[in-house]
């Protein structure tokens, strides 16, 4: 059977189309409608017909931003806005008059590393995603986990400080007001008055570099160490734009090891092998 993964993302839609040994058969990108729910459900729907139309059987998986609620089936916690409360689902089943997979970008994340990617020969995978917002996956032997209420891995949002920074979800101190790429800018600029890009954050000479770089390796160690005291995975993938960030493999494993509740901690956290491609291999491996 033929697969087909879209990853829809708030610049760029992608599809893409796989034969039943996982081979790439056809790649096509295409970009976003901006801010138009219905533009958006439409040309979601063509480019499924466009990449389907030599085939017969075939199944297909959605990456979005957000997840679907369990509750009212409508997406939730989406930063691409107009799809907050819509019934995307549903709306695409309709129009393709056919059952389709959906799922957040971190769990498709987790499930394309865990199946395609670098923890290929890992049981239990966690995916992280850290970029403009930060989120997890759980992935065990090569299936999502999703937790009672679709919430499993979602670990941008426990509380690293009490009454912290205040977070778009309506709490304070969340992982994500802390290590997401905005939160870490705002960071530097609070401490230096220089507004700049992460990229240039990382490379600056700057006196108070030592204490950014400790205040973001330390809530990185603490919420990491935190999961593992908690599920306490066989491997820990990181992706989105901050794993590129190379001290998080030596000095931010440190720190993660130094503070799970463990004498024995050998926990591999490893990059991303699938770069921006994860999202929608993962769309096409739901089924
Ligand atoms: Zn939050």
């Amino acid at each position: 059977m033929h697969k087909i993964g879209i990853d829809l993302g708030g610049t760029k839609i992608e599809g893409i189309l796989l034969d039943d040994s996982l081979n790439t058969v056809q790649r096509v990108r295409i970009q976003t409608p901006k801010e138009n729910y219905h533009e958006i459900v439409n040309q979601i729907s063509s480019l499924v017909t466009d990449l389907s139309k030599n085939i017969n059987e075939f199944t297909v998986g959605i990456c979005t931003p957000g997840a679907i609620s369990k509750k009212t089936g409508l997406l939730k916690n989406s930063n691409t806005q107009c799809l907050i409360g819509m019934p995307l689902k549903e709306d695409l089943q309709e129009q393709l008059d056919k059952k389709i997979m959906i799922e957040n970008d971190a769990n498709c994340f987790a499930i394309s590393e865990a199946n395609l990617g670098c923890a290929k020969n890992y049981s239990v995978v966690f995916g992280v995603i850290m970029g403009t917002g930060v989120g997890g996956g759980i992935v065990i032997d090569g299936k999502i986990h999703h937790g009672r209420t679709n919430i499993a891995g979602e670990w941008g949002h426990h509380t690293l400080h009490q009454n912290g920074n205040h977070c778009y979800c309506g709490k304070q101190g969340c992982v994500e007001t802390y290590i997401s790429g905005p939160a870490l800018e705002k960071n530097w600029e609070d401490l230096t008055g220089i507004k700049e890009s992460l990229p240039d954050i990382i490379k600056s000479e700057n006196p108070k570099f030592g204490q950014w770089r400790e205040e973001f390796l330390d809530n990185f160690g603490t919420g990491l160490a935190n999961v593992i005291d908690i599920l306490d995975p066989d491997v820990i993938v990181l992706g989105g734009g901050l794993s590129n960030i190379d001290f998080l493999y030596s000095d931010g494993i440190k720190n993660v090891y130094e503070k799970v509740f463990s004498d024995l901690v050998d926990t591999p956290i490893l990059k991303n092998s699938l770069g921006d491609s994860a999202g929608v291999f993962g769309a096409a491996l739901l089924n």
